[in-house]
C-alpha cells in the first residue's frame, strides 16, 4: 500500500501557481508547490467550519494523543487563530506512553502551547495493559469507549465546552463503511465531523481534519516540522477497522477519489443531529448518561468482576498459595 504521496516528475508545475510542484494529489487531480499545499491544508480546514463547527472565540481543548493526526489538528487550529489547549491521556502502555507523552509535551513546547495530562490509571483504576490483561478481548474497541468518555469528561471537568480530535478522511471513510456493512444505524446517523453539546457537562466533538487524508497530513507534518510519536499502539492489532481502512485504500488506488466520495456524499445528507434520549445522572459516578449505569461504571464493573473471578480460579487451583503471601 502506498505510504506516502505520490513521487514528482522535476518539471512539473504546481497546478495553482506555476511555480515548480513539491507534492502530487491524484485524488484532487492536482499538484502543488510547499506554499500551496499549506494553503490548500488550512483551507481543507476553514471550508469544513463554514459548514459546521465551533465559533472562531470559542476556546478548544485539542485531544492529542502524540500521533500526526492529533498534532497536526493542533497546529492548524492554532495557525487559525483559535485559543487551544491540549488533553493528553497516558493510557499507561510501557515505552508506548512515554514516547508519546514526550511528543505531546515536545509539540506544545515548541509552540508555547498549554496542555493537560491525565492518566487511564488514575481516573479509571487500571491502565490498558491491565485491562487487556484481565479481559483480554476486544481491547482497541475498550479504550475507545474509555478515550472518548474520558477526553469528554476531562474537557468539562476544565471548563471547555468543545473537543477538536485528530480524525482524519481515512479513519471517518473507514468507520462509515464499517457501521454501513454492519447495519449500525445509530451510529450512521451520528457520524458527523460536528457534533454539538448535547448536556452542560459534555462537550460539542469537532473533527478539523475531516476532508483531509493520512497521506497529506504526513505530508504537512513534514514540511512543518512536526514530530509525532513513531511506530503505532502494540495493543491495536488485529482491529477490524485495519480491514475496511485496507478495503478502501485498494479502491483509493484503482479509483482516486473513491474515500472523499463515499464520505462526502454521505455527509451531504441531511440529518438529526440532536440526541434523542433523556439523560440522567450515573447512579455512581453521576455523570450524565442516557442509562441508570454509564458505559465507564459498567466497564469498570465488568473489569473488577471478572478479576475477582479470576482470582478466585486461582486459589481454588493453588489452595496452598493463599492469594495475600508475597515473596520479595
Ligand atoms: P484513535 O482512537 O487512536 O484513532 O484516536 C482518535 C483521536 O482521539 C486522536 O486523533 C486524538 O485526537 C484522540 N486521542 C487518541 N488517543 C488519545 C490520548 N491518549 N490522549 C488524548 N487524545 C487521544
Ligand atoms: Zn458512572
Amino acid at each position: 500500500m502506498q505510504e506516502n504521496l505520490p513521487k514528482m516528475p522535476p518539471q512539473a508545475k504546481c497546478t495553482r501557481c506555476r511555480a515548480r510542484a513539491a507534492v502530487s494529489l491524484p485524488s484532487h487531480n492536482s499538484r502543488f508547490c510547499t506554499a500551496c499545499f499549506l494553503h490548500f491544508f488550512r483551507t481543507a480546514v476553514t471550508r469544513g467550519l463554514k459548514k459546521a463547527g465551533p465559533e472562531k472565540d470559542t476556546p478548544l481543548m485539542v485531544a492529542v494523543s502524540g500521533g500526526k493526526d492529533s498534532l497536526t489538528a493542533w497546529a492548524v487550529l492554532d495557525d487559525l487563530g483559535f485559543e487551544t489547549r491540549g488533553l493528553h491521556l497516558n493510557l499507561g502502555v510501557e515505552g508506548y506512553a512515554d514516547a508519546s507523552r514526550q511528543a505531546v509535551a515536545d509539540f506544545a513546547k515548541s509552540r508555547g502551547l498549554p496542555w493537560a495530562e491525565y492518566s487511564l490509571k488514575q481516573e479509571f483504576g487500571y491502565s490498558l495493559p491491565e485491562i487487556y490483561d484481565i479481559l483480554h478481548y476486544k481491547i482497541c474497541a475498550v479504550c475507545g469507549k474509555l478515550k472518548r468518555h474520558f477526553l469528554n469528561r476531562l474537557t468539562a471537568r476544565q471548563g471547555y465546552s468543545c473537543l477538536a480530535t485528530g480524525h482524519n478522511l481515512d479513519d471517518e471513510a473507514s468507520r462509515l463503511l464499517g457501521n454501513l456493512v454492519g447495519d449500525r444505524q445509530e451510529f450512521v446517523k451520528r457520524q458527523y465531523f460536528y457534533l454539538p453539546s448535547p448536556h452542560p457537562e459534555i462537550p460539542a466533538r469537532f473533527k478539523p481534519l475531516y476532508r483531509l487524508e493520512i497521506k497529506e497530513i504526513r505530508e504537512y507534518c513534514r514540511m512543518q516540522d512536526i514530530r509525532p510519536v513513531q511506530g503505532g499502539c502494540p495493543y491495536a492489532t488485529g482491529a477490524t477497522s485495519h480491514y475496511y481502512r485496507e478495503a478502501l485504500e485498494h479502491l483509493e488506488e484503482k479509483m482516486p477519489g473513491t474515500k472523499r466520495g463515499l464520505l462526502f456524499n454521505y455527509l451531504r445528507k441531511p440529518k438529526e443531529l440532536g440526541f434523542s434520549g433523556g439523560f440522567t445522572p450515573c447512579r455512581i459516578c453521576g455523570q450524565p448518561c442516557p442509562a441508570e449505569t454509564c458505559p465507564v461504571c459498567a466497564l469498570k464493573k465488568r473489569v473488577q468482576d471478572m478479576a475477582a473471578r479470576r482470582s478466585a480460579h486461582a486459589q481454588n487451583c493453588n489452595p496452598e498459595q493463599p492469594e495475600s503471601t508475597h515473596t520479595d
